[in-house]
């Protein structure tokens, strides 16, 4: 362990106070960053044990931050069937075929990625063409965004779904004519009926294999920091790879609004920060720390379930399914507030969004009127994830409240015909990036991978040119809203630090912080933009160290 010296760099540090620099210092042994600035300045730093390293005029960011990612579900989509290219239904169950041929009778068969929005009908599937291809096998598959659940007949056997089971709060069965469910789950409370009679701990090697295959694809993109969407199960994993040095990404947990109570029992204000250890989890460090609790306040657009305050263009009794009762969501962002704990909540329809800020008001309220909670804690970080539709009135109140708005620029690339068809004329005020910027909203970028791709690069593209750069011959879409460059690679880095509440050890490359940077192959403030998804990643450094390339 000893100095490492990068020189003669191009470094955007996204520091205000010194926004560029040639060279930087960083203790390996640590992973902190001891000085950033010229090569003279950062050279006196040199000593007996100091590698040298020339980073030949590139340019370097701080490490990207993906501030939205779901990873074992990524690392999953890898092995399980991947509808995501099908453009019909029965296409999908020649998959679910070529499959049940290769698997035993009664083992589950799973996958995900359909998108009924892309096949000619645009209708839900059914299990009558999944019986039909595998009777023998129970068969689960996710929708592309996860809030739809297709199953067929055995798998609703398995999980005791009959034409008598009560309809979930905030969730739905659909079914048809007679009351028989159809094969489709909708939103967490459905789909977990299924869900949680699938075995899928048995294969825990397989699962440490995939997971470590995309951390090294992360890092080959220049992420070094996570904020991971998952529960418990993703957690333990993490903290093994952890434990053993294999991690090569930092991660963030954000856990399920469900652990929230197991949480509060273990929790000691003074043992928080900033190594809170609740969980049964060994400390957590700079490699695996607690960001937060995720609340789900709406379904999608994509499956019509996104929280409306005007219904869905061409079903007028659809305003689409908030999936947590404004009390419960009162009661928990409340409760994680009052223990310090950020929270994240996914909102895409305009009511949800509603709804989320009605509860982080009370909550903030909640805690300013009650001196016990002043105490020295870092103030939790409200986050709105997703925003896709929002009135302008409540846009003003998330600037008021300091909420931090987490996106998906490619949501906004990928959505756009969707959007026009289920949200008609509001669709011009969606997914306003320019608009949440100038507003001062503080603006932190993501993936939400697997939905769409984890690549930083065209995320970047996606959000500064409005378009998905491999349908190059489509106009931008909504193009007032794209961001400025710079604006761009803050919400990937610093802004994605702040929803982290991370601000003062990530996002910035400056001295103090934590020396994680990317180094790119061309200039990204310099090149065209219509070049930027391809500008590759040269380099990734990692707490001074180069995890992925050379320079
Ligand atoms: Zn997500």
């Amino acid at each position: 362990m000893g100095t490492i010296l990068y020189l003669n760099g191009n470094i955007y540090t996204m520091d205000a106070a010194q926004p560029r620099a040639q060279a930087m210092a960083i203790d390996t042994g640590s992973g902190y960053i001891l000085a950033v600035g010229t090569n003279d300045e950062v050279r006196r730093l040199g000593g007996q044990h100091t590698e040298l390293v020339d980073l030949r005029r590139r340019t370097v960011l701080p490490g990207f931050i993906d501030a939205h990612i779901h990873l074992l579900g990524a690392a999953y989509r890898a092995h399980h069937i991947d509808a995501g290219g099908c453009t019909s239904e029965d296409e999908v169950a020649s998959l679910v075929h070529e499959r049940a041929v290769q698997t035993p009778e009664g083992r589950w068969i799973l996958g995900g990625q359909w998108d009924k929005n892309r096949w000619p009908a645009g209708n839900f599937p059914d299990k009558v063409s999944l019986d039909a291809v595998a009777p023998g096998h129970p068969v689960a598959l996710w929708s592309k965004d996860g809030h739809l659940l297709w199953v067929n007949s055995l798998a609703l056997q398995r999980a005791g779904i009959t034409a008598e089971t009560p309809e979930p709060a905030n969730g739905a069965i659909l079914r048809d004519g007679s009351g028989e469910p159809t094969g489709i789950l909708q939103e967490q409370e459905a789909t977990n009926l299924v869900y949680s009679v699938i075995d899928q701990s048995s294969d825990t090697a397989l699962t440490r294999m995939l997971v470590q295959r995309i951390l090294k694809e992360l890092q080959k993109s220049g992420i070094t920091t996570i904020h991971d969407i998952e529960g418990m199960d993703a957690l333990r994993l993490f903290q093994q790879l952890r434990d053993e040095g294999e991690l090569g990404v930092r991660v963030q947990m954000i856990l399920p609004r469900q652990v929230l109570p197991e949480l509060r029992e273990t929790w000691h204000p003074s043992a928080w920060h900033p190594q809170g250890m609740p969980l049964h989890v060994e400390g957590f460090d700079d490699m695996l720390g607690l960001g937060g609790i995720k609340i789900f306040a709406d379904g999608t657009l994509g499956s019509q379930t996104a929280a409306m305050l005007e219904s869905f263009e061409g079903s007028p009794d659809n305003y689409g399914i908030l999936t947590l009762s404004e009390q419960e969501m009162n009661e928990t962002v409340s409760a994680a507030a009052e223990m310090g704990l950020s929270i994240a909540i996914h909102a895409i329809g305009d009511r949800a969004a509603h709804v989320a800020l009605n509860s982080i008001e009370k909550a903030q309220q909640h805690l300013a009127g009650n001196s016990e909670t002043s105490r020295d804690l870092s103030s939790p970080r409200y986050r709105l994830e997703h925003v896709q539709l929002i009135t302008p009135e409540d846009l003003e109140r998330m600037r008021r409240l300091g909420v931090v708005a987490s996106v998906q620029p490619f949501h906004a690339v990928a959505d756009r015909d969707i959007a026009e068809r289920y949200w008609g004329r509001r669709h011009r005020r969606a997914y306003a990036y320019r608009t949440i910027q100038q507003m001062g909203i503080p603006l932190a970028l993501g993936s939400d991978a697997p939905v769409e791709t984890f690549d930083p690069l065209r995320i970047l593209y996606a959000a500064t040119v409005r378009r998905d750069n491999a349908t190059p011959q489509r106009p931008p879409w909504l193009p007032d809203q794209a961001l400025p460059v710079a604006e761009a690679l803050w919400g990937y880095t610093l802004g994605a630090a702040y929803a982290g509440a991370e601000e003062k050890r990530k996002g910035s490359l400056t001295a103090g912080k934590l020396g994680d940077a990317v180094v790119l192959r061309e200039n990204i403030l310099d090149v065209p933009q219509e070049k930027m998804a391809e500008n590759g990643v040269q380099a990734t450094i990692l707490g001074g160290k180069i995890v992925y390339g050379e320079v």
